[in-house]
């Protein structure tokens, strides 16, 4: 068994170091660090977002800028301290101009975070928004109003819930309403209780 458990963490450090050198896309050229992933390798709980800005770009580590602080509150308002759960992105290089990456992009990117899911094997990915809901739900749509807050079970028996992206969410708060009930459904799956449950009032604060 922990012989086993020892090889999650070793291909994903494999992984995490071919990645390091990707020249896949055209993304490469521009970046400062490769974003990979951060967080528990075992958590039952994996997010899942577009790809990183200037922040994560210079840090390498994902959701570390403005969104990354509103992530915190929406994981906090689930009962979970950032690093318990899996956090990682469509595309691990920053697209310029915080653009959104080109499909060619997320093709080449996909095989990675297809692997970090097989690898870490979550009860429940949570999608934040469009960019992640298209790579993971089986059905194809047209505005990611129609399928947000829809819990998509995949074939590996993984649960996906597409939720708005934290930035949204920064340029309209009042989504966080909808975000925190996709979130209650997540806590419901992993036995967790939402903090302040039942109080009526919005919980994930600006
Ligand atoms: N937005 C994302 O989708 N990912 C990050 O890592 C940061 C901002």
């Amino acid at each position: 068994m922990q012989q086993r458990e020892d090889s999650r963490v070793v291909k994903l450090s494999v992984l995490a170091t071919e990645a390091g050198t990707c020249s896949r896309c055209k993304l490469h050229e521009g970046r400062t660090r490769v974003v990979f992933a951060s967080g528990d390798p075992y958590s039952d709980l994996m997010i899942i977002g577009e790809g990183p800005g200037a922040d994560e770009d210079a840090s390498g580590e994902p959701f570390v800028g403005a969104s990354g602080k509103l992530l915190d509150k929406m994981l906090a308002f689930m009962g979970f301290a950032r690093s318990e759960v899996y956090v990682g992105n469509v595309v691990k290089c920053r697209p310029p101009n915080n653009r959104k990456p080109a499909p060619n992009e997320v093709d080449s990117c996909k095989p990675y975070i297809l692997a970090q899911i097989d690898l870490v094997r979550p009860k429940v990915i949570v999608a934040l928004g469009a960019t992640a809901g298209r790579l993971l739900l089986p059905n194809a749509f047209a505005t990611f109003t129609e399928v947000r807050g829809t819990l998509v079970d995949l074939p590996s028996g993984v649960k996906v819930m597409p939720t708005w992206h934290p930035a949204y969410c920064l340029r309209l708060p009042a989504a966080k309403r909808d975000v925190e009930t996709d979130l209650r459904v997540v806590c419901g799956i992993l036995g967790k209780t939402p903090i302040n449950a039942g109080s009526g009032r919005a919980q994930v604060p600006n």
